[in-house]
């Protein structure tokens, strides 16, 4: 699973990191500090619940691989 992070529509409401603060890094201003990583094994579940409590829709879960095309 890997997670894709729409960096323009995050405002720094940091509810992901407070979900699964060992998944989601912010940047010294709050906002997250990636635009995707992989999810470890495992960590799946705490990582869709992170996706869901982002209440600007920044985060995204996909399985399996990203087109590149996508990754922006
Ligand atoms: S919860 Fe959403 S808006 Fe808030 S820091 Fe995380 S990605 Fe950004």
């Amino acid at each position: 699973m890997k997670i894709i992070v729409n960096t323009s529509a995050c405002v720094g409401h940091a509810r992901c990191q407070h979900v699964a603060p060992e998944l989601f890094t912010l940047d010294d201003n709050g906002y997250i500090a990636t635009t995707s990583f992989d999810v470890p094994p495992g960590q799946e579940a705490l990582a869709q619940r992170a996706v869901r409590a982002c209440p600007e829709g920044a985060l995204r879960g996909v399985d399996g691989l990203v087109p590149r095309s996508r990754l922006r």
